[in-house]
């Protein structure tokens, strides 16, 4: 399509500031609907009338106005000379010359005083031409806007449901590793002391958490060497945080943690 082509250069010329193409899909929507609203207003003449047509109605319409107004204008100009000889030889004596000189310029005046409602009408008819070609350009413009918008929330779109699918898939993803997770729970060392903390950890009353040492939410196994018990207040500290975050964060003994874990046989 021939706005492909242009899309780079023209844009700005078309939407000023707003940029579609880097617009949000809901913004992208909104302008949508706007400028379909903006359609629904241009008459079915506008929308049917082909602009061709439109510009050379104008133009005629214009030639014939500027033709009018330039005769009467001439009219004018030859008053003035008239008047001029009267003026001159007038102040002098009244004779036949110059009666004749004001019959002319009553003539003359009495034509343009008869061309003058003309001259209005063809103004008119001029304005109306030009009112309906500004108007088509416009329609054209409003088309040519709308189907870039289009084109822009097929793409945003077609964006957002592959963000939404890869979210759906990791999603699922963690979901699956959970459920292996309380498999693997099953078969974990039940380690007394929490390797990060050093705490006692309490079995009986729900305080005991099976940890991700390398968290599931950025991509960790659920394995028996990538799992361990840990006390209830370490795991909701380090939540979706790595070892390394976690130990930074709190400003914890890297040494000893890494000792208990490597004497639990754990990867980290
Ligand atoms: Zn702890």
């Amino acid at each position: 399509m021939t706005y492909r082509r242009y899309k780079r250069k023209s844009w700005n010329a078309l939407f000023g500031n707003w940029n579609p193409y880097q617009a949000p899909l809901r913004g992208l929507k909104q302008k949508l609907s706007y400028y379909n609203g903006v359609l629904d207003d241009f008459d079915y003449y506008i929308v049917h009338a082909s602009e061709e047509q439109l510009e050379h109605e104008m133009k005629i319409a214009e030639s014939e106005w500027s033709r009018l107004s330039d005769e009467i204008a001439g009219h004018r100009g030859m008053i003035a000379e008239l008047q001029n000889k009267i003026g001159f030889i007038g102040s002098f004596f009244n004779t036949e010359n110059t009666q004749r000189i004001r019959w002319q310029i009553r003539n003359l005046e009495n034509t343009i005083k008869n061309k003058t409602p003309n001259l209005d009408n063809k103004y008119d008819i001029y304005r109306r031409k030009r009112e309906m070609y500004d108007k088509k350009k416009q329609y054209l413009l409003c088309l040519q806007k709308i189907e870039i918008i289009k084109e822009c929330v097929e793409e945003a779109e077609r964006k957002n449901d592959k963000e939404r699918r890869i979210k759906n898939e990791l999603a699922k993803s963690i979901q699956e590793k959970r459920h292996i997770a309380n498999e693997v729970k099953g078969v974990l060392r039940k380690n007394k002391i929490c390797p990060y903390c050093g705490g006692i950890i309490d079995y009986n009353n729900g305080l005991a958490h099976a940890d991700h040492i390398y968290p599931i939410a950025k991509g960790g196994q659920s394995t028996v060497r990538n799992m361990i018990y840990i006390c209830k207040d370490c795991n909701l500290k380090k939540g979706t945080l790595t070892l390394n975050q976690f130990i930074k964060k709190y400003n914890l003994n890297r040494e000893a943690i890494e000792n208990n874990l490597t004497k639990m046989h754990k990867d980290f």
